[in-house]
């Protein structure tokens, strides 16, 4: 949702659901972790009130921890936090799912896929960052495609691999096939006049080059 016109943020939720989206993907950011500020549970709260569509919070925030139980009671399905961000990572990712939601872990580009091995136990998602966080509208890094497949190879084929960063029809057959499952778009999205016709573009190219893998 950092690429949607905040001046009509529930209208651009309304088309999304209408276009046929699958999920509200919020980035949320905290001038620390990242070098930018966004939105917050208020904002998230106000606007899962007014869909059928689920959310998700992706924290790009240093204290996850201390702000977690706000985005559950936003209405957050899902829930990510930055493997960089925080001192107990695995604390938190339990809280999340105790609360009922979704467990997400995320790497930075610079993160090895390695890294995740401790908490293989206590996710149900992995988001690899294909750009460097804290803007929207940057170019995919396509190292992350060999990040993708580690991560696959790392989680098995049963939980959640995402892609955040530069997706768009350029870039998420390669994805697709590199072993994600879930994509977030922005630009690719909200730069065009019609979200239907982007988001199915996205879909079937997703969808042949999952057959494929
Ligand atoms: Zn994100």
């Amino acid at each position: 949702m950092l690429k949607c016109d905040f001046g009509n943020l529930a209208r651009d939720v309304q088309r999304l659901e209408q276009a046929g989206a699958e999920l509200l993907h919020w980035d949320v950011m905290d001038g620390r972790f990242v070098p930018n500020l966004s939105y917050g549970a208020m904002v998230i709260a106000a606007l899962a009130q007014r869909t059928d569509l689920a959310s998700e919070a992706h924290l790009m925030i240093e204290d996850a921890d201390r702000y977690l139980d706000e985005y559950v009671q936003a209405g957050c399905d899902w829930i990510t936090i930055h493997i960089e961000a925080g001192k107990d990572p695995r604390g938190t990712l339990r809280r999340i799912r105790a609360a009922g939601c979704w467990a997400g872990l995320a790497l930075n580009p610079g993160t090895p896929a390695e890294r995740l091995r401790p908490y293989l136990e206590d996710v149900d998602s992995v988001l690899v960052m294909s750009v460097e966080p804290g803007f929207g509208g940057q170019r995919f890094i396509p190292s992350s495609l060999e990040k993708l497949q580690e991560v696959r190879g790392l989680v098995g084929p049963d939980k959640l691999v995402a892609i955040d960063g530069g997706i768009g029809p350029e870039t998420i057959a390669a994805c697709a096939a590199a072993g994600a499952d879930v994509f977030v778009a922005g630009s690719a999205i909200f730069d065009r006049p019609d979200f239907r016709p982007a988001l199915d573009e996205l879909s079937a190219l997703a969808r042949e080059s999952h057959r494929g893998r």
